[in-house]
């Protein structure tokens, strides 16, 4: 027997206990490895004339043995010589691929996705098995070796007899295990099982791109016999068939000129599990120090769960067609917490049991590319389908609302436009940037109302107030609304007609227009305004010497009405609010940051 090399015992032990946190995923390994194998070989037969091969029977096969408790991992690719399986895998953590990546540096362009790096994977197989058996065959060579070995106390070689090129790895799997305390022990049966290793290879090795195949029950009606009376039912029998269980092709490295849309909405619904069309897909190819394929959906509806505890954002990382992480959320932004998607390089350094990243650096980087792509994907929507981005915009406009309130506004540069609201004068929803183009010469904020009935509020006096002015009025309805007003405190509408000092300027600016010349546009901070609360500071010079004469005229009604009503009002006092059409005689307004209506939300308190 030979001993493991270097501290390979202390190492062993480490890897088969601890660095994998989940145990499923040496099936992973194992096929990844038998994809690097296949792939070694194809590149051989593209760079060398003498190696004549049918691409067609490349192929990984997973089968099992139920009674013998053996599960297997063949594949026909370039195998290992006996030296090659004590170097490869004698040695833990040597990769023969990483040294196959760096040989073939500059030749392998695109012909190969060799997936092994850190010479670990293979002892993954310890986790699940108690003994493994490694049965090579070198390309070219006319002898079999095998491995054996038990876990720590080390391995074998040994010649041995196998068809032609490749490698079986054979394990024999663990007994289940009964859990302490009642808890469910670990269940290794399902590796001995049809749906269980189905499942694993479409969950991990779906986009691996050779096939992976196995032997699989299916079931068929039998043929009716000749002599069937009317009172014939249908037989059926089980039989078997190889199947091919991975679909290959990742979409996402496809050039999306080359996809069909219902192809990218078929991936998107078997992946996410949605039974609705995504709203709108981007898929793009990344290029640089960092290269990367992303393919990303914003939902056509909004899944049960999205504000909820419970849910998960993120993105599916791949690398080299692997799945390494399900949902990677630092891909996202909370308030893109809604798109699902792939993001697929061969670049991303990852830590040596695949499970995550090594850099945020890296994540960061793809993240900012992926945050932006999406941005300009609904501003696109919004301005090219206003339709389909209206029921976008219900579906998650409170998220990106409360992106800019949580940031404290920092995110309004980013949101603000994306966000829609209801114009009370226009009927329909408006963006900001809508709103104030739509503003008379001299208006200076935007207006707007807070409650939770767009009803009430289009009665409201002091919105009526406000429009029979000419101003438009946004109604807020949505409890995050206030909050995301407050925290932006400004909306800086771009491309807005220059404002000229004095009339002369104003004049000069005009005549150069009639010559000809564009007319001049600036950017205008406006301030966002709640109609209900302090100073609008609408009353013309008119009104406001109306208002003086009648404060004093009637400074003992008032005073007496303040009486009256004792702490519940501030004060009471004419304003200059209820002008034109408005029919109200008085109305109800606060002073200071609070609305009444944010003030209902703070003390209904979190939902
Ligand atoms: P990695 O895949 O990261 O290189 P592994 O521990 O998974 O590390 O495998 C170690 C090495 O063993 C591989 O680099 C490869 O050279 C060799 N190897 C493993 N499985 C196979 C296989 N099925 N066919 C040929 N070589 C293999
Ligand atoms: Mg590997």
């Amino acid at each position: 027997m030979r001993e493991f090399k270097t501290e390979s015992k202390k190492l062993l032990d480490l890897m088969i206990n601890s660095i994998y946190t989940n145990k499923e995923i040496f099936l992973r390994e194992l096929i990844s490895n038998a994809s690097d194998a296949v792939d070694k070989l194809n590149f051989k037969s593209l760079s060398d004339e003498s190696v004549k091969l049918d691409d067609e029977d490349l192929a990984i096969r997973v089968s099992f043995d139920k009674d013998a408790r053996t599960l297997t991992i063949s594949d026909n690719g370039i195998g290992m010589t006996g030296e090659e399986l004590e170097k490869n895998l004698g040695t833990i953590a040597h990769s023969g691929s990483q040294e196959f990546k760096a040989e073939n540096a500059e030749s392998q362009g695109d012909a190969v996705d060799i997936i092994g790096q850190f010479g670990v994977g293979f002892y993954s197989a310890f986790m699940v098995a108690k003994h493994v058996r490694v049965v090579s065959r070198a390309f070219g060579s006319n002898e079999a070796n095998v491995w054996e070995s038990d876990g720590l106390e080390g391995y074998t070689i040994e010649p041995g007899e196998r068809d032609g090129h490749g490698t079986d790895i054979i394990l024999t799997l663990r007994d289940n295990e009964q859990g302490a305390n009642g808890e469910p022990g670990e269940d290794y049966d399902r590796y001995l099982s049809e749906w269980g290793l189905k499942d694993l290879i479409k969950r991990y090795s779906n986009y691996v791109r050779y096939p992976i195949q196995m032997m699989v029950t299916k079931s068929r009606q039998k043929p009716k016999p000749e002599d069937a009376g009317d009172d014939y039912k249908p037989e059926y029998e089980d039989y078997q068939e190889l199947e091919t269980i991975n679909s290959m092709t990742p979409i996402w490295r496809k050039h999306s000129s080359d996809v069909e849309q219902s192809d990218y909405n078929e991936f998107y619904k078997s992946t996410f599990h949605d039974f609705e069309d995504p709203a709108r897909t981007v898929s793009f190819h990344a290029e640089g120090t960092l290269e990367y394929d992303a393919l990303l959906f914003i939902p056509g509806r909004a899944p049960f769960d999205l504000y909820s505890r419970d849910y998960e954002k993120g993105l599916a990382l791949y690398s080299s067609n692997v799945l390494i992480m399900e949902k990677c959320a630092d891909l996202l932004p909370d308030y893109y917490n809604f798109v699902r998607g792939v993001i697929d390089s061969a670049d991303v350094s990852l830590n040596i049991s695949r499970e995550t990243l090594q850099h945020d650096r890296q994540l960061r980087a793809i993240a900012r590319r992926v945050e932006k792509k999406i941005t300009s994907e609904l501003e696109s929507m919004r301005d090219d389908d206003r339709d389909a981005y209206e029921t976008f915009f219900e579906n998650f406009g409170r998220g990106l609302k409360y992106g800019i309130y949580s940031s404290y506004g920092m995110k309004a540069d980013e949101l603000a436009d994306l966000l829609l609201f209801y114009s009370a004068r226009e009927k329909k929803m408006v963006t900001l940037s809508e709103y104030a183009h739509a503003m008379p010469e001299g208006q200076k904020a935007i207006y707007y109302a807070a409650g939770d009935s767009r009803e009430r509020l289009e009665k409201m006096p002091v919105v009526t107030g406000v429009l029979a002015r000419g101003y438009d009025v946004l109604l807020l309805t949505q409890d995050v609304d206030e909050f995301t007003f407050q925290a932006m405190r400004e909306y800086v509408a771009k491309d807005m007609p220059k404002v000229y000092e004095d009339d002369a300027a104003k004049e000069a600016a005009a005549k150069a227009v009639a010559d000809g010349a564009e007319p001049e546009l600036e950017d205008r901070h406006l301030e966002l305004k709640n109609v209900a609360t302090g100073d609008l500071d609408l009353a013309t010079e008119d009104e406001k010497k109306d208002a003086e004469e009648a404060t004093k005229e009637n400074g003992d009604l008032f005073e007496a009405m303040k009486d009256a009503l004792g702490d519940k009002v501030e004060k009471v006092a004419v304003s200059a609010r209820l002008v034109g059409e408005s029919e109200s005689p008085a109305c109800i307004t606060t002073e200071g940051p609070l609305s009444l209506e944010m003030e209902k939300v703070l003390q209904r308190g979190p939902e």
